[in-house]
């Protein structure tokens, strides 16, 4: 179950240069790009707890705990001896590695190479790490009108952006607002589904609340003026106290 603090993240020396420079290009802003050091996911991958985590160069800017020592709680961490992680001059995974991400809506992999025949696309977002088929993306966004959610599937493939549901709360469809407590994401780690913390549902909740038969979802202090979460579409297994393991894959796995 998440609990420690992110603090520990590996320093590789690694170097933003590459991506600030993109980030640049598109034309954000000094404050913005200050954020964009903090891009880098603050929880592993695995088991969305802090501690020492490894960052991936490639564009996924996803954590893993690369050692099963560093990853407590059964993560299955990225599996390297101590010797290999410091032998390491950069990590990239296996995903950013082949050009292979999973969407983040069906777990499906797909390529992610816009030169050969991309299948999964990443959301436009700055700060957002997720990559989607245009047709579950694009389901997601458009419940309710098929000929929209057609018309912007074709725009994605022909290489159009668009902005995942992550970044509208579920409830009010309103954007987050990191400034105001209230009006802060509680996102989840498992599907594409935020919540502001006052739209937050009473089972998603910081505690057990045992004579409700209510089982925590929610942590503070993991992610930087974010909650984390585990949505209602997630059993949350006792053990663990978090869904099961089995959401990553990586090419040839
Ligand atoms: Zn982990
Ligand atoms: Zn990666
Ligand atoms: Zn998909
Ligand atoms: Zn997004
Ligand atoms: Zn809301
Ligand atoms: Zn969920």
């Amino acid at each position: 179950m998440p609990g420690v603090m992110p603090h520990d993240i590996i320093d590789l020396d690694y170097d933003l240069m590459d991506g600030e420079v993109e980030f640049n290009e598109v034309g954000l802003n000094e404050v913005e790009l200050n954020e964009v050091e903090g891009v880098f996911d603050s929880v592993c991958a695995f088991c969305d707890d802090g501690g020492e985590i490894l960052c991936c160069e490639g564009r996924c800017m996803r954590s893993f705990h690369a050692t099963v020592q560093a990853g407590a709680n059964m993560c299955p961490s990225l599996g390297f001896s101590l010797g290999e992680l410091h032998g390491l001059p950069r990590f990239v995974c296996k995903n950013c590695e082949y050009q292979q991400h999973q969407c983040f809506a069906c777990g499906k992999l797909g390529s992610s190479d816009v030169f050969s025949g991309a299948e999964v696309f990443p959301c436009i977002n700055a700060t957002c790490n997720y990559f989607y088929h245009p047709h579950c993306v694009a389901k997601l966004l458009y419940r309710e009108n098929k000929a929209a959610a057609e018309e912007l599937e074709r725009n994605i493939v022909a290489g159009g952006y668009f902005t995942c549901p992550i970044h509208k709360c579920c409830v009010c469809k309103q954007g987050e607002n990191k400034e105001d407590s209230q009006l802060q994401f509680a996102v989840c780690r498992r599907c594409p589904k935020s919540y502001h913390r006052k739209c937050l549902p009473r089972a998603i909740a910081f505690e057990d609340i045992e004579e409700e038969g209510i089982t925590t979802r929610a942590w503070e202090g993991l992610l930087p003026d974010r909650v984390l979460i585990f949505c209602l579409n997630h059993e949350i297994v006792e053990e663990l106290g978090a869904p099961i393991i089995d959401h990553i894959k990586f090419p040839g796995d």
